[in-house]
Formats: structure tokens, C-alpha cells, sequence
């Protein structure tokens, strides 16, 4: 077989998964390339009060590596303590090059990948795998004045730690998963807090449980005990949370109940119908959060639905004209979420450069991880994914085993470039797009999960299809190209 030199970008989840299974397969020549200090991705980065991963931690792990969680929904300090566990434990911290970003990927006549990074180092490379994760570029929403706030501001995934909270009166703007869990956190500290909510959220209430001291003990012991808790919590992710969107009647109806009677726990009816969301239970991202309720209908705590006319240097001032007094304001107000591994200057076959590709706001990709005109590229959780409320290193643990098979195609020598034909990212948009009508996120929402044409960028069918159309590759669906001198 002969080997690949391969560049990853990114030690987040599904990066330090790439390095993972890439050394476990006997690939060496890896450079792993990360911009931050340390790996850990969104866990890294989020470090807001709350925080914490609303998919079941013991379905939010790899599958080669269980972990003994505290809680069923794990805090983001331990989400990252087991990241850095990983990342010690399987090499990763030790290899990778941090402080460093990749500025571009240029696909070259030689049939290499020449990439350049900020420190100005240059490499070139068989296979580049971009796990840059999606979530990761702050969006700062576009309102008047805003630069005019004269107290302390941030986003929420650039916490400021160093700023005292006590008796500030605090804005938050944005009511998406992120405000659910870090507004109850400041109610709590006892200050004003006024939520300037745009749009009401459904929200469905799973508690957050501790696990019980001797049943850690228990795991602890023995690792696999906890398989039998694995399985459950996948099947109620896969079963429930995902087939609730996607179409199936039964879980849909079984997450409205849970979202419609959660909300009867706001007790003034003013306040509720402002609460009440006008679309379809997960057409937007479901919240997942017992707290946020309890929490706005505390007497420090100021829901204003008015909407923003502008921002002021002491507060903002809604469209009745009212201005709100704030010492701190705080932007909940999610990410560029189509960014993926932009902005690094990507540029495929024939100068072909991706914002050739998606330029139009249509993000097409070859069953979520391969794109047209970029051979012996992988983009990671790429538009057609599955996302949702879902786990990501799941989802990323399924896509890598779709990638080596491409990848050990690539060894065996029966193809040059993994790239798949434009039919065959045609036939994946349709069936894409087809698969759309019978989601919930056609309810009557905007929302991240629809591109600027409507097609989603998530994966509009259930798990049992996502792993039908991973299974394997199929030949006919990659460019052909004649081998290279195939090594014994
Ligand atoms: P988000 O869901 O995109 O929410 C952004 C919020 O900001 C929305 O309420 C939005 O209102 C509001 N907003 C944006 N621009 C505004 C403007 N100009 N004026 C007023 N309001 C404005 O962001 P997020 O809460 O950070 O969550 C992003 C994603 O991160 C989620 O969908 C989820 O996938 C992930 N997440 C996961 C977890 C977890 O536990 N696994 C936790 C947090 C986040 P509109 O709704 O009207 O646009």
C-alpha cells in the first residue's frame, strides 16, 4: 500500500478523531495543524456560566474511550477535561502544532495540496481533512449603534471573565440554546437581567442528573458496565429527539406534549404568550433546558420582546422607544454557521475556488465529507450532515469510517483523487432536497439549518438512513483517474 501524507486541520472533537484513527491505520506522515493553544474546539472556546452539552455525555464520547461523567449532561469544564484526557492519551497534544492557522489550500498540478499556515510555513500533502467544526466564528448582529455602548460587551462564546458581574444591570440579546442555559446563571447572581428575545424558542425539559456516587464507582471498576447506558441514551437521541424532526409522527407528537406542557410552568399568561413560539415544535434547533423557565419569571429577570430599535451608550432602546439601562451587555447571537473551513483561501482543481462552489449560498457537498473540484479533499461534518440534536463525535466516528475506505482506496491505488463526479453531487443535493417537505424545519421558522435556496444543510432523514449512505463508497460515484504505480 503506499501512504498518504495527510494535514488536519483543527483539534477539536472530530480533529483529534481524524489523528486517531489515521495512526491506528497505520498512516505516520500526519501534520496536525490547530489555531488555538490546545485542543477541545467549542469546549475550548465556550467558557460561558452554564454551560453545558445538552446531548447525553455518555453518547457524547468516543466510542474507544468511555469516560465516568458526573452528570448525564455533562459541564463544559468536564466536556474539556476529557478532551485534553483524549488528546494526552492518544498522542494528540504531544503532535499537534498549535498557535497556528492554516491561511490556504491550493491544489496543485502535481496533485499535491500546498498549504500555507499564519506562521508562514508551507507544506505539501497527498490528503488535506478540514475538521474545522461549524460553529466556531462569533456572529455580532448587524444593529444600529452598536459601537456605541459604553459599558463592558461580549459574546457569549468570548466570555470575560475578568469582569465583575455583581449588581450590574445585564442585557442579554438572543434566546437560542446558548442564552437558555447562560441567562438562568446570571438570574441566579441576583442581577437585573433584561433578555431582549427576538424570536420565542420551543423548549424541551430533560433534567440534568447527577450520577450517584456508587454507580461512578461501579463504572470505574469496570468500563463496560456502561454500555448498557450508552445504548439507551443513543436510542433516546436517535429514537426520539431525531425522528421527532424528520418526520416520524409518534416522537413528534411525544416532543410536543413535552414542549407545550413545559411550558404551563410560566404561570403569567402575558408572559407565556410572549414565550409561546408561532411554528412547529423543532423547526428551529430544540432547546434542551429545565431552568430557563424558573428563571425569567424571577422578579430580577425582564423578557423584552419589543424588539431593538437601536443600541445607546447606556443601554438599548426598544421600538416603543423605551431605553433599557444596562451596565453589561452580552451577545447570545449564535455563529456564521455556513463558514465551515473558511475563511482560508480554498482553491481546488483548475483554480477552482470553493466561493465558486458556494458562492450563491448553496452548500453542496458528496454525502457530507467530499466536495466537487477538490480531490483528496475531506471537509468533516460538511452541509448534509447530520447535526441537530445529535452528537457530533458520533456522527464524525461514522463519517471516518466512510473516509478510510476512500482513503484506502487511494492506497490500494485504484483511484488518484477522491473526488466524486458532479453527477453524483447532484443525485446527493436532490435526494437532499427531497428529503426536506417531510422535516419540521419547513414549519414556519428561520433558522440555520436551511441554506439561502431552503435546501438544508443538516441531513433531513433518521440515523438508520445516515448510516445506510455511509456504509461504503461507491466507485461509480468518484472521479476516475488512472492509478499511480500501485507498491506491493
Ligand atoms: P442561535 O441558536 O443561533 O441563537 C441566536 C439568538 O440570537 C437567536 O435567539 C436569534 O434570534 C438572536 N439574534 C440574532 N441576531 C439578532 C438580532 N439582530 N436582534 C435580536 N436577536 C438576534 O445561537 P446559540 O444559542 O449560540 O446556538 C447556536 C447553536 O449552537 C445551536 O443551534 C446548537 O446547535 C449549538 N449549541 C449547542 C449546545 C449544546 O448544549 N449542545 C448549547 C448551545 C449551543 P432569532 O431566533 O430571531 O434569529
Amino acid at each position: 500500500m503506499r501512504q498518504p501524507s495527510v494535514l488536519i486541520i483543527g483539534a477539536g472533537a472530530t480533529g483529534m478523531l481524524v489523528y486517531i484513527k489515521l495512526r491506528e491505520a497505520g498512516i505516520t506522515d500526519l501534520t496536525l495543524i490547530e489555531k488555538a493553544d490546545k485542543v477541545g474546539g467549542t469546549w475550548r472556546e465556550n467558557t460561558y456560566p452554564g454551560i453545558a452539552c445538552d446531548i447525553p455525555a455518555p453518547h457524547y464520547c468516543y466510542s474507544f474511550e468511555p469516560y465516568v461523567w458526573t452528570h448525564h449532561l455533562a459541564f463544559g469544564g468536564e466536556l474539556q477535561e476529557y478532551m485534553e484526557h483524549v488528546g494526552r492519551k492518544y498522542g494528540v497534544t504531544d503532535n499537534a502544532r498549535f498557535g497556528e492557522a492554516v491561511t490556504s489550500c491550493v491544489y496543485g498540478d502535481d496533485g499535491k495540496w500546498h498549504v500555507e499556515t499564519s506562521k508562514g510555513d508551507t507544506f505539501a500533502v497527498d490528503l488535506v481533512i478540514s475538521a474545522t467544526g461549524i460553529l466556531h466564528h462569533p456572529k455580532w448582529p448587524e444593529i444600529d449603534g452598536k459601537d456605541d455602548f459604553a459599558g463592558a460587551h461580549w459574546h457569549t462564546a468570548r466570555w470575560r471573565h475578568d469582569v465583575d458581574l455583581t449588581g450590574k444591570r445585564i442585557g442579554v440579546i438572543g434566546t437560542g440554546s446558548t442564552a437558555h442555559q447562560v441567562i438562568p446563571e446570571l438570574i441566579k447572581g441576583g442581577n437585573e437581567v433584561s433578555v431582549f428575545q427576538r424570536t420565542p424558542q420551543w423548549v424541551a425539559p430533560v433534567p440534568n442528573i447527577r450520577f450517584p456516587e456508587w454507580l461512578r464507582r461501579r463504572w470505574q471498576r469496570k468500563p463496560e458496565r456502561m454500555q448498557g447506558w450508552k445504548a439507551a441514551y443513543r436510542w433516546l437521541v436517535q429514537n426520539v429527539f431525531i425522528n421527532a424532526t424528520v418526520g416520524k409522527w409518534l416522537p413528534n407528537q411525544v416532543m410536543n406534549i413535552l414542549c407545550k406542557g413545559h411550558l404551563l410552568r410560566i404561570r403569567d399568561r402575558d408572559l407565556r404568550s410572549k414565550l409561546r413560539p408561532d411554528y412547529e415544535v423543532g423547526c428551529k434547533r430544540l432547546v434542551i433546558n429545565t431552568s430557563f423557565y424558573g428563571a425569567i419569571q424571577k422578579p430580577n429577570a425582564h423578557l423584552i420582546t419589543e424588539g431593538i430599535e437601536k443600541i445607546e451608550s447606556g443601554g438599548i432602546r426598544t421600538k416603543d422607544g423605551r431605553l433599557h439601562e444596562l451596565d453589561v451587555l452580552i451577545y447570545s447571537t449564535g455563529f456564521h454557521n455556513f463558514n465551515y473551513m473558511r475563511p482560508m483561501n480554498l482553491v481546488g482543481r483548475d483554480g477552482h475556488r470553493i466561493e465558486d462552489s458556494w458562492g450563491a449560498g448553496q452548500y453542496r457537498t458528496h454525502r457530507g465529507v467530499l466536495l466537487e473540484h477538490f480531490p483528496n479533499f475531506v471537509l468533516m461534518l460538511g452541509p448534509g450532515t447530520p447535526i441537530g440534536n445529535n452528537t457530533i463525535i458520533g456522527i464524525a466516528e461514522r463519517q471516518m469510517g466512510y473516509v478510510m475506505q476512500l482513503i484506502d482506496m487511494w492506497r490500494n491505488g485504484e483511484t488518484d483523487a477522491i473526488e466524486p463526479t458532479s453527477k453524483a453531487v447532484e443525485e446527493f443535493a436532490n435526494y437532499i432536497s427531497a428529503g426536506v417537505k417531510d422535516t419540521v424545519w419547513v414549519g414556519g421558522c428561520q433558522s440555520w439549518y436551511l441554506d439561502a435556496s431552503g435546501q438544508p444543510t443538516i441531513f433531513p432523514y433518521d440515523w438508520d438512513e445516515f448510516l445506510r449512505i455511509t456504509e461504503k463508497p461507491d466507485p461509480s460515484e468518484l472521479v476516475a483517474s488512472a492509478p499511480k504505480d500501485k507498491v506491493a
